[in-house]
């Protein structure tokens, strides 16, 4: 599999250097492995023009105190694992108890910072995600406290899909008691596999059996849907592994199951390992498209089982899959916490990724970034999540 940056720079010579838009327009005749030159997530518009740092911050100031128009969704980034993963670039920083503690503190402050204005309070908040790095790595203590002043500064519509995303590894009974009490009504576990020989490789920590009984535990609590990520194209995994792992999946009595492509990046300790050697290559692009297209048919031939998107599966109507679809379309998104992307009034950022900057700006009462270096609000395109 070409890396995912190969992809990005491929595609941005056709569209930049050579002013072709004809990367927009599908090869249809094998559209399943061949439809386009490369894979890249799009941003922000490759053609528009970012503001930048002041007048980016001085703008969003500004606006905070407009109302907000279209349905709001919220993000909250928790910036925390407890190991790294091999093919991830979501890892930020290691978990530490003290280092939760003081990230909870300044991302209460960051709640109340503009808890008055009308971009924050002028409508009802639809969807509110928690992602990461690991949410369900915070003890209870720190999940409680997250989620009264969520309630106490963000206008949670009655029906808010509130979802906290994470791991099984270390998802104690009181952290899940701290989750639900606390209005959470959605989980997202990553379980990317079944596989053990894949998990082990990949650094993830906990066996398919131990995931597998903690699944059908989990799905037992009322009121709160369990969705489970997997991912497809890692070292090993096609032909008899990812049917697999399709199969265990739809058995299980969760609500709603997402199938993502892999994506291998250059400065992913899972590169490193490929090219020196030490595991296999990863699918390539066609092998992952027949993936994905096994993954089609093995849902689609399930009666329990109905499509909510491209990738995305639900058994039963707990899952509504509403932060996700709100996020690919027009609407308003706050972001709380370090990293945390969002968008307002057209207009999306990126806040600052540097713990300490981050904390800096929060206790100055500011949003977005941090120095003269960093810091824009560009025209916002649709674009989707990459996991
Ligand atoms: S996959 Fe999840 S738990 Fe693993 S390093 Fe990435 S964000 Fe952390």
């Amino acid at each position: 599999m070409p890396s995912f940056e190969t992809g990005v720079r491929l595609l941005k010579n056709i569209l930049i250097k050579k002013r072709s838009y004809s990367a927009f327009f599908a090869d249809k005749t094998d559209a399943l492995h061949k439809a386009f030159p490369a894979k890249a997530t799009v941003h922000a518009g490759p053609f528009g023009i970012p503001m930048l740092w002041n007048s980016a911050r001085n703008f969003l100031e500004k606006k905070s105190f407009e109302p907000r128009q279209t349905e709001g969704i919220a993000y909250v980034h928790i910036p925390f694992c407890e190991s790294r993963c091999l093919f991830c670039m979501f890892y930020q920083n290691p978990y530490s108890p003290e280092a939760a503690d003081a990230y909870t503190k300044t991302l209460i402050k960051e709640f109340e910072l503009w808890n008055q204005r009308a971009a924050q309070n002028s409508a009802p908040i639809k969807a509110l995600y928690f992602g990461g790095g690991t949410p369900t790595a915070l003890e209870p203590h720190n999940i409680k406290k997250i989620l009264d002043a969520v309630r106490k500064n963000l206008p949670l519509a009655e029906d808010c899909e509130i979802t906290f995303e994470g791991r099984l590894h270390g998802l104690t009974d009181e952290k899940l008691s701290a989750c639900v009490e606390g209005g959470v009504n959605r989980l997202s576990i990553g379980v990317q596999t079944f596989n053990t020989e894949i998990r082990k490789e990949m650094q993830r920590l906990d066996s398919p059996e131990y995931i597998i009984r903690r699944l059908e535990e989990i799905s037992k609590i009322d009121n709160l849907a369990v969705v489970i990520d997997l991912l497809f194209g890692f070292p090993g995994q096609k032909g008899k592994v990812w049917t697999e792992d399709l199969k265990i999946a739809s058995e299980l009595p969760i609500d709603g199951v997402d199938c993502y492509q892999l994506n291998v990046f250059e400065k992913s300790p899972l590169n490193t390992r490929i090219k020196s050697g030490l595991c296999q290559p990863a699918a390539t692009l066609s092998e992952a498209a027949d993936m994905y297209a096994e993954s089609v048919a093995h849902f689609s031939s399930h009666p329990n089982w109905h499509r909510l998107t491209n990738t995305h599966w639900a058994r039963t109507p707990l899952e509504r899959n509403l932060y996700n679809r709100l996020a690919k379309g027009p609407s308003d998104c706050l972001p709380f916490g370090c990293g945390a992307g969002g968008k307002l009034f057209g207009y999306s950022w990126m806040q600052e990724r540097n713990l300490a900057k981050w904390s800096e700006m929060v206790e100055k009462g500011l949003k977005l970034c941090h120095d003269e270096t960093s810091g824009t609000l560009a025209p916002h395109a649709h674009t989707g999540k990459q996991r």
